[in-house]
């Protein structure tokens, strides 16, 4: 062989999504990550680094829990409708999926000889996570985060600077994780030589939705071997909340492949779909441009991207990673939306019937496990097996959900 053939990159669309629009200055960066991804993430160096991370730091497998109480809610004439089974990711260090992903991109930024880390927060999950994985690897880390994610995501602001991360509050735009993001990217156009931006969810640039997607495939990799040990089968369903879309695709990836299996996200309906205040981008939104690739996003008739809202804020975003916009378009997956009312609601259900107290964006995914088995069960004419991604534990929210459910109910 003579002329080196190019190779094979990551994926960089899906369907007509995807893609990188960005500033030239960030083409290298962005070209630099994608290269170090192929050169060093499969090296049996940094496979066995990570995995040994994976295992005794993060706590990983995470378990693959039955939620029987929960089954026998479905259906009060007490045939079983579904077996459900939930994958534990509120038991993952620092209480969500994030870590999987920020651990390994610092990791990486580490190999690469970066020397200060940058991250954009929501809830201040990924903000945590990064700064948890800077920590560990010794590397300083800034997050920028809105004002008032800040203000309603106190405990993890608290958490951040402990770890010994900068937060800064971004005051631009609704103060939420869009305007975060944006400051993030601008950030990093300046600082791009020394700097890693370790982006929290499977959007943003190509490389980065399939970057952080094959990071997070982790837990639909262990969910398929756990519910197969257990059961020696394929589930029917599975079934996530969808923010960015990186849990949501984490576990997807685990059964992508397999036709049988329906995958089912979850997005935040706010104070309702028809309503100006929701997040619900994949059934409300059209194709667009946001924070360097194309998807679906929330933007009125003129292009201009909307506020999203919703009671959690790790799905109050006005985009989407470009996976979840293919895979919705070719009707791979479907896309189901919850309220804030029923999340709420639902974390209460959840936490009397099973004694988990999960995350208000975990609890979108809970409050369809209903529908979803319904629908499942019906097309299938038989019970069903549902996994679901049990994406975060829910201290971080218990003030919002304390004060909110005294509020509709006086409790
Ligand atoms: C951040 C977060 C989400 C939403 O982000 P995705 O990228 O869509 O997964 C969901 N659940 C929890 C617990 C989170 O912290």
């Amino acid at each position: 062989m003579t002329a080196a053939s190019p190779r094979q990159g990551l994926r960089r669309t899906y369907g007509s999504y995807g893609g990188r629009f960005v500033a030239e200055t960030l083409h290298a960066a962005l070209d630099e990550l994608e290269n170090a991804f192929l050169d060093v993430v499969p090296t049996p160096a940094f496979q066995a680094t990570l995995g040994k991370l994976l295992a005794t730091y993060v706590g990983r497998p995470t378990p693959l829990f039955r939620a029987e109480r929960l089954e026998k809610a479905l259906d009060p004439n007490a045939t079983v409708l579904a077996r459900l089974y939930l994958k534990r990711e509120d038991l993952a260090h620092t209480g969500a999926h994030k870590i999987n992903n920020a651990l390994a991109q610092v990791l990486l930024a580490k190999h690469m000889g970066k020397t200060r880390i940058i991250a954009e927060t929501g809830a201040g999950q990924h903000g945590v996570a990064t700064a948890t994985a800077c920590a560990l690897l010794g590397l300083p880390c800034e997050i920028f985060m809105g004002e008032e994610d800040v203000a309603r995501q106190a405990p993890n602001v608290g958490r951040m600077r402990l770890l010994g991360a900068k937060v800064h509050p971004v005051s631009s735009g609704s103060r939420t994780l869009k305007d975060a993001m944006n400051e993030a990217l601008r950030d990093w156009v300046t600082n791009v030589a020394t700097t890693h931006y370790c982006v929290g969810s499977a959007a943003g640039p190509h490389p980065y939705p399939e970057l952080v997607a094959r990071f997070q495939a982790v837990v639909g990799e262990e969910s398929r071997a756990q519910l197969h040990a257990e059961t020696g089968a394929l589930p029917d369903a599975a079934l996530a909340c969808v923010g960015g879309g990186s849990n949501a695709i984490g576990l997807f990836r685990g059964f992508m492949q397999d036709a049988s299996v329906a995958l089912y996200g979850v997005e935040a309906a706010g104070e309702g779909i028809d309503t100006a205040r929701h997040a619900a981008t994949l059934n409300r939104g059209r194709a667009g441009v946001l924070h360097g690739a194309k998807s679906y996003v929330l933007c009125d008739a003129g292009g201009q991207i909307q506020e999203a809202h919703s009671v959690s804020a790790g799905l109050d975003y006005p985009g989407v990673g470009p996976e979840h916009a293919h895979l919705r378009d070719s009707k791979r997956a479907t896309y189901l939306t919850a309220t804030d009312a029923e999340a709420l609601a639902e974390t209460r259900r959840v936490a009397r019937t099973e004694g988990l107290i999960v995350a208000l964006e975990t609890a979108h995914a809970f409050a369809k496990i209903g529908e979803v088995a319904e629908r499942e069960a019906k097309l299938r004419g038989r019970a069903v097996t549902i996994v679901m991604c049990c994406s975060g534990r829910g201290d971080k929210d218990l003030e919002t959900t304390l004060a909110a459910l005294r509020a509709v109910e006086g409790e």
